[in-house]
């Protein structure tokens, strides 16, 4: 019997059913809800019971678990989402470990680690992650279940570099699945496959996350042949690739037979303070971006180019199921 650490402890994988792999509940700045959303934009009980009521509404269409990457850069706080898992106890929330930078190395680490001013030899991040995945995070008892980094338009940054093989480390040393969030327009995701590859990651165990930005059946059935998973998982950012594109691209990877390599989800979330503290704004540049629009829309556009049922299950139950079993 494999089990899944979530928020609220450790279920098993057979169970984990309809998942959504990418899904966030809060992004935010620490730094900006402390300094400017206190006592303005930002209210805690209000965003919590928001949540709350999202959640419930997802987990009413049939999905029973959500992956949610938010880690360090993205801010992550667990006992928020603790607060809101306890009162949504139909749904399951596996939460990740890893930092989020499209740059550098947060300041907190540009001193210490490999070939720094306080090198002892170790990758204080990857003992992090380590604890997170192993002990629990920060006290509360819950442990991540994957591991997150990115790499975006600045592409293989030194700081980039130095995330994803901090990340590999943790990998290797607890053979936790990985989520890359990559960049499709400067094919992030083969950097990705060769630098995870050559770290002795496996590959099977790593979402290229975004990967459905791309319409390149190329670079997607590249990536997919190394054994990676395609995150076809922005649903609803259509300013990004419409959707009637990204059900095309599925439906035609379907076809040549990588159902079992693709998993669905928007990338969506209860609140995020990128687009300023109305979130109502970003609803009128992205209608489609939130949490029922591939129930509502997508799983219907699917079936009608020729996706079968059994292939849907594949994307949204057991690539999501193989993806938490420990080897
Ligand atoms: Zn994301």
């Amino acid at each position: 019997m494999s089990t899944v650490e979530t928020v609220r402890g450790p279920v098993e994988t057979g169970a984990l059913g309809r998942t959504y792999m990418h899904e966030h509940i809060f992004v935010l700045g620490a730094e900006n809800v402390q300094n400017y959303g206190a006592g303005a934009w930002w209210d805690e009980e209000a965003r919590v019971a928001d949540a709350v009521a999202k959640l419930r509404d997802l987990a009413a269409q049939g999905v029973s678990t959500i992956a949610d990457p938010t880690v360090w850069g993205l801010g992550r706080y667990i006992p928020r989402v603790q607060r809101i898992a306890e009162q949504v106890p139909e749904l399951n929330i596996v939460v990740a470990t890893g930092i989020y930078s499209y740059n550098d190395v947060p300041f907190q680490f540009h001193h210490r680690g490999p070939g720094t001013l306080l090198d002892d030899g170790t990758e204080p991040m990857t003992d992090d992650f380590v604890r997170d995945l192993t002990e629990g995070i920060a006290g509360t008892g819950v442990k991540a279940a994957f591991l997150k980094c990115a790499i975006d338009a600045p592409g293989l940054t030194p700081g980039v570099e130095r995330i994803l093989r901090a990340v590999a480390g943790a990998h290797r040393a607890t053979g936790a699945p990985v989520t890359v969030h990559t960049e499709s327009s400067i094919e992030a995701g083969r950097i990705v496959v060769d630098l995870l590859g050559r770290e002795g990651v496996d590959l099977a165990k790593v979402v290229i996350g975004h990967a459905g930005d791309s319409t390149d059946l190329d670079y997607l059935t590249a990536l997919a042949d190394t054994g990676a998973i395609l995150g076809m998982d922005r649903f609803g950012l259509d300013i990004i690739n419409p959707t009637d594109a990204r059900v095309a691209t599925i439906a035609a990877l379907c076809e040549r037979g990588y159902a079992d390599r693709m998993v669905l989800s928007h990338d969506a979330s209860c609140y995020m303070d990128w687009f300023g503290p109305d979130p109502e704004l970003m609803r009128s540049a992205a209608p489609n971006w939130h949490y029922r629009h591939i129930d509502q829309d997508v799983i219907p556009a699917l079936r009608a180019a020729g996706v079968t049922g059994a292939q849907i299950d594949q994307m949204l139950v057991e690539n999501p199921r193989r993806y938490f079993t420990s080897a």
